[in-house]
């Protein structure tokens, strides 16, 4: 063993001193008082603060860290205190990376990687994490001695969907032998530099601060939270030096098992630190270690389908075939039938194969016929929102939009693979029979390319349909219903979070309505979602029942005794993390601030949507702050306690723009009021909390006459 301790200590004394001498220069340079700042995040230094509470914001500041970091390297034999001075290095590691922000710099602008990951991508990968469609999470680094089974690894990981973040030499290497990267591929390159694992640490720590509620300064929590609930693995490519083995050695400490391709012999710790040097079995290996299952599916199709592809662009100068509603009739419908009336994986293409040389302009009707006994036809658009994630998931594939406002594009690649229609066909059956085989016992796919009878496919049948699924989504009120849905599906990041689903608040993260809640117990009976009956009403205003306390308290584990549906003030809804927009009080407009998540800037508040987001999540309720879906804000049980969506005085223009005509219309309802959203202050207006004020005067924003909402 000693000659691993002696490795790790090696590196941990290193990065020691390179992270001493890095301090003391800076501060020559800059002066103690010099701020300092990761980009986009509310985390300060996040493994100083979430380790220690410490909030770094100047040079000076981290004086005093390199002291406690000092202190973590015993140089006893002792593995426990060898982990301890992995952990240092995390520290060096971070500040030397810290350090080249310095004054604003982008450090990372031509690197090849993208350095610090910002707090809202970490955000939205909350829900792809639960529900399994990122299952785990891989760091790749060093310098691999032969780039092909380098890429195949990768490659391997990337088919699983894993999320998969590069550093060292892999950053040239990965791309260079032909793998697809960037976070839209599940393939991130951090930096080449060792100490650029920092960025893919502070996103599991940051994981524990936003979701997790762990406390800053609460270590022992911070490191069971990693190590249970962040699904991370380190594999290892390359000649060990010392510094990387202290790295690891940190890595380890937070409970993400290191597999290196050299052998360490007796080195090894079994579970912790393992040598594969046969890279075919790397990542099987490397899955084994932290458990995580992923689910295959083998297609009969030429091309690779993995959520990994989804974010795929396919530019036009690269596009095979179109099928555009915006030139040619293109929709897609879901219908419920009788099992008399349809032939189980039957697959009619109707009309017009792709043929010839690109780019080809097509028509293209999916038309999707299912059958089952548990089939209800609320079911159907739940189905038929998922063809836009299954087609996206094809390598080369790219879709947009649902309904009759689509975009399709299949790159030269794919047809040069053997893309065929019949294709898409065969992969909505398989997707369909998987993930709805609770409901769903028989399938028939009709594709028509034929452009005459695709338009009136849609003008008969679909248009209709989809206005009669709209009105009855619009009559659907909390009161029409007799049955609320829990959710716990966050609880895997968020072990005390649960969202309250009704027909008018969708779930925070806006990828769970009312019906996917329904559509979610008939699949899964023992699933995330439960159903709340609507009884033991004690405030209608605030929206207080009795089962509701009673189902929330069971779900989050005695952490909440108590939820209001309709207030942001008094006992409001909690948050995991993964919220689309963040609510947060205004006082001295006497209204609230809307954010979402894309927005970067500044808010009357003083905050950015980071720092709002910061103020609640893991689960806890804090009043003055919700997370909550973007189309809540138009809905009229939107802050009703508090006066309703009238209290909403300032949101980012792009999001004030994508709710206007439903925010609109529910205020007009409930006030009166005609164009509201021109009432609400953005960010092309002013962000200052006094020109928001003179703004709000002005046009007489009626949350200035409300009672005080604090
Ligand atoms: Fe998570 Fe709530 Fe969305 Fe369920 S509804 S996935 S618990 S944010
Ligand atoms: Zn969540």
């Amino acid at each position: 063993m000693s000659g691993l301790t002696d490795l790790i200590y090696g590196g941990s004394n290193a990065v020691a001193g390179l992270t001493e001498g890095a301090v003391n220069d800076a501060i020559a340079t800059y002066g103690e008082d010099a701020p300092i700042a990761f980009p986009d995040t509310a985390y300060f230094f996040p493994t100083i603060y979430a380790a220690t509470g410490v909030k770094v914001t100047k040079l000076g500041d981290l004086l005093a860290c390199v002291g406690v970091l000092k202190s973590l390297i015993t140089n006893k034999e002792d593995l426990g205190d060898a982990l301890n001075a992995g952990l240092a290095t995390a520290v060096g590691a971070e500040i030397l990376e810290g350090l080249k922000f310095i004054g604003g710099a982008t450090p990372y602008e031509n690197e090849g990687g993208i350095g610090f990951v910002p707090d809202k991508i970490i955000r939205s990968l909350g829900v792809p994490l639960v529900t399994g469609d990122i299952p785990g999470v891989a760091v790749v680094i060093g310098t691999a001695d032969d780039p092909a089974t380098l890429a195949a690894v990768v490659k391997d990981y990337q088919s699983k969907g894993i999320l998969t973040f590069l550093v060292g030499g892999v950053v040239d290497q990965v791309p260079a032998a032909g793998v697809k990267v960037g976070l839209d591929f599940r393939v991130v390159p951090l930096g080449h530099d060792v100490t650029a694992v920092t960025h893919v640490v502070t996103v599991a720590i940051r994981a524990a601060l936003i979701f997790g509620n762990i406390q800053p300064g609460a270590l022992p929590d911070l490191l069971a939270y990693t190590k249970e609930r962040v699904p991370a693995f380190v594999n290892a490519f390359g000649a060990l030096d010392a510094v990387t083995v202290s790295a690891g050695a940190g890595a380890i400490a937070l409970g993400f098992p290191v597999i290196t391709d050299q052998d360490l012999g007796d080195l090894q710790i079994a579970g912790a630190l393992e040598s594969v040097t046969d890279l075919d079995l790397t990542a099987a290996k490397s899955l084994e270690l932290r458990n995580i299952k992923v689910k295959t599916k083998s297609l009969p199709i030429p091309l690779g389908c993995a959520s990994a592809f989804e974010g795929e662009i396919i530019r036009k100068a690269d596009t095979y075939a179109e099928f555009s509603s915006d030139k040619n009739p293109v929709f897609e419908l879901v219908v419920m039938r009788d099992p008399s009336e349809i032939t189980d994986h039957k697959i009619i293409i109707d009309g017009p194969e792709m043929a010839g040389e690109g780019m080809l302009e097509m028509a293209l009707a999916t038309y999707v016929e299912v059958s089952g006994t548990k089939m209800q036809s609320d079911f159907e658009p739940v189905i038929e929102r998922k063809i836009h994630y299954w087609f996206n998931f094809l390598e080369g594939i790219m879709h947009t939009g649902q309904r009759n406002l689509i975009r399709i594009r299949i790159s030269n690649e794919a047809r040069n693979m053997g893309f065929e229609l019949k294709h898409f066909a065969e992969v909505l059956y398989a997707m369909i029979m998987d993930d709805f085989s609770e409901v769903v016992d028989k399938c028939q796919i009709t594709l028509i390319t034929d452009p005459e009878k695709a338009r009136a496919l849609m003008e008969n049948e679909a248009l209709p349909r989809y206005t009669e699924r709209d009105s009855r989504i619009d009559n659907m009120t909390d009161e029409s219903v007799d049955k609320y849905y829990t959710c716990i599906l966050c609880q895997s990041f968020a072990p005390a979070h649960c969202c309250v689903v009704t027909p008018e608040r969708l779930g925070l993260c806006g990828a769970v309505s009312w019906l996917d809640a329904k559509a979610t117990k008939e699949l899964t009976p023992l699933g995330a979602c439960q159903p709340i009956d609507k009884i033991g009403l004690l405030d209608e205003r605030l929206g207080i029942y009795t089962e509701v306390n009673k189902k929330v308290d069971e779900a989050s584990h005695g952490n909440v005794h108590q939820v209001t549906l309709y207030s942001i003030m008094e006992d409001p809804m909690t948050s995991c993390g993964c919220f689309e927009c963040i609510c947060g009080v205004m006082p001295e407009a006497n209204g609230v601030v809307v954010v979402n998540r894309e927005y970067v800037g500044m808010t009357p508040t003083g905050m950015t949507f980071g720092e709002l987001a910061s103020m609640t999540g893991g689960g806890v309720q804090t009043p003055g702050f919700m997370g909550h879906g973007r189309h809540f804000i138009g809905s009229q049980k939107f802050l009703y306690a508090e006066g309703g969506p009238e209290r909403i005085v300032w949101m980012p223009k792009e999001l004030k723009d994508d709710v206007a005509v439903r925010l609109n219309k529910t205020v007009q309802k409930l006030t009166g009021i005609e164009n509201f959203t021109d009432m609400i202050c953005d960010e092309t207006i002013a962000t200052d909390s006094e020109a928001v004020l003179a703004f709000l005067e002005q046009v007489g924003h009626p949350a200035l006459a409300l009672d005080p909402i604090m």
